[in-house]
Order: structure tokens, then C-alpha cells, then sequence
């Protein structure tokens, strides 16, 4: 934890790598990954996005996979790949985008649901809510992660109360 935060533009989307669910099968702990066969996914958004995803529990062994599914209508972003559109997976919480399953990281605090993806997104909110200063990122065009933080996360006087959810949710890693 230091006193300084530097927003290095970190997008959501670079976090959901990895993202740690609660296995629909056994309600332990399952990670949603890019499918292993699958290449070429880290160079946009919509790449790693679109990819397709792979649940995995390995608790119980339960499996499941994802791929993009046609637009319906009420769909927000769309993705364009010469057939008919898809939907993107909307990149929010506390669901995880592909499979709509519960996070692991989820707590309550302040009535609301502070909620992660990994062990490296937790890190990211705590660095920046523990942070006396934060410093903006220079180029950061439709916003990082941490500028599309809700407003009761960045409050000064809720900063005790999210730290101790943080420290909670790093108690289930
Ligand atoms: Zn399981």
C-alpha cells in the first residue's frame, strides 16, 4: 500500500483474464478463462472479449464453455465479424460477463456490492482507495478502470469501510 496511486489506464477488460466465479455445480471457487485452444486474443478489446471462454471448477470438475451469441434486441454493444451481429459481453459486476454466474470476490459495504475479479483487480482498488494522492493517466480516451470507479468507492469517508471489504475478499483468494 503506498500513499501515491498512478492510473496506468487499466481497462477492465485487461483484468477479465482471469476471472474467479462461484462454481454453479458445487458453489466452490471455478475461474473463467479464454478457451486454451484458442490464439491471438490480447490485442483489443474485442478480441480477448469475443474470444471464446472456458469454466473450470477444479473442486468438483465441472466445466462449461461460452461463445458469442447473435444480438437480440436491448443488446448494448455490438460486434460485427461479417456474419449477423453479436453481443458483446457487458464487462460489469457483480456477474461475471460470459456465463452470468456470481463472483467470488463480492462483499457488501456501504449497502452496495464491492465486487472483483481477481487477486490483481483487488490489488488495483486498493492501491487506489488506500492512495492519498491519485494521479490521473494522461491518455486515458473513453476512461481506465478507476476513473469509472462509482462514486461511493472513491469517497474519502467510505475509505475505511471498502478497505476492510477489500481485506475481507482477500480472506477467499
Ligand atoms: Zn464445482
Amino acid at each position: 500500500m503506498s500513499e501515491r496511486f498512478r492510473d496506468t489506464g487499466e481497462r477492465l477488460w485487461m483484468l477479465a483474464r482471469e476471472i474467479l466465479v462461484v462454481c454453479p455445480r458445487c458453489g466452490g471457487r471455478a475461474v473463467v478463462v479464454v478457451h486454451p485452444d484458442h490464439r491471438d486474443c490480447d490485442h483489443g478489446p474485442h478480441d480477448k472479449v469475443m474470444a471464446p471462454h472456458r469454466l473450470s471448477c477444479p473442486g468438483c470438475g465441472h466445466t462449461d464453455a461460452w461463445t458469442p451469441r447473435r444480438a437480440r434486441k436491448g443488446d448494448g454493444d455490438l460486434f460485427f465479424a461479417g456474419g449477423p451481429p453479436l453481443a458483446v459481453p457487458r464487462m460489469t459486476g457483480p456477474e461475471d460477463p460470459f456465463f452470468g454466474l456470481p463472483l467470488w470476490l463480492r462483499h457488501r459495504c456501504r449497502g452496495r456490492i464491492l465486487w472483483a475479479y481477481n487477486a490483481a483487480h483487488l490489488d488495483l482498488l486498493e492501491g487506489y482507495v488506500s492512495a492519498r494522492l491519485r494521479e490521473r493517466h494522461p491518455y486515458t480516451g473513453s476512461g481506465s478502470l478507476v476513473e469509472h470507479l462509482p462514486a461511493w468507492i472513491k469517497a474519502a469517508g467510505n475509505r475505511d469501510e471498502v478497505l476492510a471489504a477489500i481485506r475481507a475478499l482477500r480472506t477467499r483468494l
